[in-house]
């Protein structure tokens, strides 16, 4: 069946041009720094978002564990929102692995974290009692919504003023970009290092570039290794990789567009309310009890939405999901609360 899969942005598969991409792909030794692809990736996002270096890694989760790692030392602490994907979903790896620790920050309704929270969170310099305050991470799109650009500064100059680092989660950066209208770099040039995914809706198989200053870079390489993360000849991926920022960034556009159709049709089914749609997720708030009768009737028509017994549904569209999937999973929606 040709499945139309809601559940994620990660459940794209390598497009044919993408895999030939892989396939002629020129590559080395990575962990001897020999591998073309790899650099040539790293080289060119970090050149393209303003920052001296990028690394090349398997995930976002340790393209963020990277970044706090080498931002943070032991006994440090870094501010983030209390829903945040570093905080929330990543394991505690910070704590667990980097004896960092979280100071969470719950968010406005908007995503952003209140500036006087964050002020209030830091804590006193040389104080025994404290853990040392080292980094703010913010993360954008929040939950797939924009964070406004003039906050994005205003949170950059609060962080500089009180000599802590800058951190973005941008596993979704180009998303926003997109959706502000702006070059990623807009977004990116307020940090002092930004993680980002390609294998969400920019639809690469494998793997997140941290990009930042050459030290902090070289920072992030040395824990890689130390975390089992020094690859090979990982130039097939990386080469998919730059497949998908030279030709599947403008098309996030198509994916929003759909994500707010969705969201369009769905607000006007009685008993159903949607929020977001400012990029490519939206998250619709089901009657109590349809769940799981739900996500059968979108199995039987060959569309997949996340499983689990809450009422919150996050519906997500992507490269693999085109007009035609759009009405189909329209049609399924309706048969569905119209019986
Ligand atoms: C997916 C995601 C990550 C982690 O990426 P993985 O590659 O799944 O480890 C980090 N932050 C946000 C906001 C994400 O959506």
């Amino acid at each position: 069946m040709d499945w139309v899969d809601l559940r994620s942005d990660t459940v794209t598969r390598p497009t044919a041009a993408m895999r030939q991409a892989g396939f002629a792909a020129e590559v080395g030794d990575d962990v001897m720094g020999d591998d073309p692809s790899v650099n040539a990736l790293q080289e060119r996002l970090a050149g393209d978002l303003g920052f001296e270096a990028g690394l090349f890694v398997p995930s976002g989760t340790q393209s963020n564990l990277l970044a706090l790692m080498a931002h943070c030392e032991r006994g440090d602490e870094y501010l983030v929102g209390m829903d945040a994907h570093t905080y929330k979903y990543e394991g505690g790896g910070a704590a667990v692995l980097g004896s960092i620790q979280p100071q969470p920050i719950p968010h406005a309704p908007d995503g952003t974290l209140p500036l006087e929270a964050i002020a209030a969170a830091i804590k006193p310099l040389g104080d025994p009692h404290y853990a040392r305050t080292r980094l703010l991470a913010l993360e954008n799109t929040w939950h797939g919504r924009p964070l406004p650009l003039d906050y994005l500064a205003r949170a950059g100059e609060l962080a500089r003023s009180r000599g802590l680092g800058y951190h973005l989660d941008g596993a979704r950066l180009f998303n926003a970009a997109v959706a502000c209208g702006v070059p990623a770099r807009e977004i990116a040039r307020h940090f002092d290092s930004v993680s980002v995914c390609l294998s969400k809706g920019l639809g690469a198989p494998v793997g997140s570039v941290l990009v930042g200053s050459k030290d902090l870079v070289g920072k992030a390489r040395r824990w890689r290794k130390v975390l089992g993360g020094g690859w090979r000849q990982a130039g097939l991926l990386a080469a998919m990789a730059s497949h998908a920022l030279d030709h599947h960034v403008a098309r996030l556009a198509d994916d929003h567009r759909r994500a707010a159709a969705l969201a369009d049709a769905l607000r006007a089914i009685p008993g159903l309310s949607v929020e977001g749609a400012f990029t490519n997720l939206l998250f619709v708030t089901l009657p109590d009890g349809k769940r799981e009768a739900l996500t059968a009737h979108m199995e039987s028509r060959g569309i997949r939405i996340a499983g689990g017994y809450g009422t919150r549904l996050r519906l997500v569209t992507h490269l693999d999901v085109d007009d035609a999937g759009l009405a189909r999973t329209i049609a399924a929606f309706r048969e569905f609360f119209a019986a």
